[in-house]
């Protein structure tokens, strides 16, 4: 039989500003198409220290260990995970939106027992209560909350919970993938021991990588335990023999996506990180005022919102699944719905690195004032 011949791969070139992926710059596109090199080729490791270097500088932290992981955001929590835990230990994780409830699936598949610190979704968990349950449960191996809850548009005060862990025993561990390069993550100053990211929300890089940063004292836990990682490929301390001084094979690097890590990270050390911040802060205070303007009201807890996850409510009367599915097709504007509990009643407008630009607020926001009248 003859196959019909399929076309060659030409998408309509969409405006993404849902929860991630974010839009890409033709820069990063053009390093990714450019010749490969093999994983150990000199010139590659030399590509490699660039990028982690960055990485530090991005996590704002001097731990050694500052590597991308090969896979998505959620390749960074498992390895956050099952690097630092046996089954029996105690973990506790702040769940109010979907990817705390996520770190709980992972960490309770690991073996651990979870201890949830429960909010209501849009809202943060006060840290005095993350803090009052580490007290109650000296035992725990773990505390974790999530920076930038892109389920609901939190974003979750860290420093008072970093500064309890840092002389315990206890490993902090957050998780950074929507906020990091949208705004600070301060992994030194915050006392951070197990930080990790994604490159496809405010890197602006497409998915597939998951940067990662590990504090001393969880390199210490690390190379303490006794029992084997469960997860081979994700395993630490093999992934950075290859990372570091040795170069020891362990999987095939993923050489055209750092090529585009690469490029991403140099885009945002030429914009400057509190520039690139400070772009995230005032464009997103700007969409939230022009949406609640248009009826929209916005969802997370006031003085906690995020600049570059927007959660709003939709206004009287208007459908969701109807308006975002023309806003897509006539209009090639990606915006995100509700998740889990919120599905149908909230959107997440997202507004991350390449995507953060006036223009396509005002796109957006002309694009609804048609709609709605
Ligand atoms: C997107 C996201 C993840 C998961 O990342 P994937 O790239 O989808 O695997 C994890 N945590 C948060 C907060 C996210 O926004």
């Amino acid at each position: 039989m003859i196959r019909q011949m399929i076309g060659e791969l030409n998408p309509t070139p969409r405006i993404l500003m849902g929860p991630g992926p974010s839009n890409v710059h033709y820069r990063v596109l053009r390093a990714m198409s450019t010749p490969l090199v093999g994983h150990l080729d000199p010139q590659f490791l030399s590509f490699m220290d660039e990028i982690c270097n960055m990485l530090r500088d991005l996590f704002q932290t001097k731990n050694r260990l500052t590597i991308p992981i090969s896979g998505t955001g959620s390749a960074g929590m498992e390895t956050a995970f099952v690097n630092f835990l046996v089954p029996g230990d105690t973990v506790i994780i702040g769940v109010n939106g979907l990817f705390g409830e996520r770190m709980s699936d992972v960490a309770g598949r690991c073996g651990a027992e979870v201890i949830r610190v429960e909010e209501e979704w849009g809202r943060i968990i006060e840290p005095e209560r993350m803090i009052q349950a580490i007290k109650g449960n000296p035992k725990a191996k773990i505390c974790a909350v999530v920076h930038a809850e892109t389920s609901t548009g939190a974003q979750q005060p860290l420093d008072e919970i970093g500064s309890f862990c840092k002389p315990r025993e206890i490993l902090f561990l957050v998780d950074a993938v929507t906020s990091l390069a949208g705004c600070g993550v301060k992994v030194d100053d915050w006392g951070i021991d197990i930080c990790y990211s994604g490159t496809q929300k405010c890197l602006s890089v497409p998915p597939g990588l998951s940067p990662i940063t590990i504090s001393q004292k969880g390199m210490d836990h690390l190379h303490l335990r006794k029992k084997k990682i469960q997860s081979w490929y994700l395993d630490l301390t093999m992934i950075e023999r290859y990372w570091g001084e040795e170069r020891f094979y362990h999987h095939t690097a993923p050489v055209s996506m750092l090529y585009g890590l690469r490029e991403g990270l140099r885009m945002i050390f030429e914009e400057g990180l509190e520039a690139r911040f400070r772009r995230h802060r005032t464009l997103g205070d700007r969409l939230k005022m022009e949406l609640e303007k248009l009826g929209f009201r916005l969802f997370a807890q006031e003085g906690y919102r995020l600049p570059m996850l927007n959660s709003v409510y939709l206004p009287q009367g208007m459908e969701d699944l109807p308006v975002r599915r023309r806003l897509l097709n006539q209009y090639s504007i990606e915006v995100g719905g509700g998740l889990g509990q919120v599905k149908g009643k909230i959107w997440r407008v997202g507004l991350m690195g390449e995507t953060c630009q006036i223009q396509n607020i005002e796109y957006l926001i002309e694009t609804l004032k048609e709609i709605l009248a």
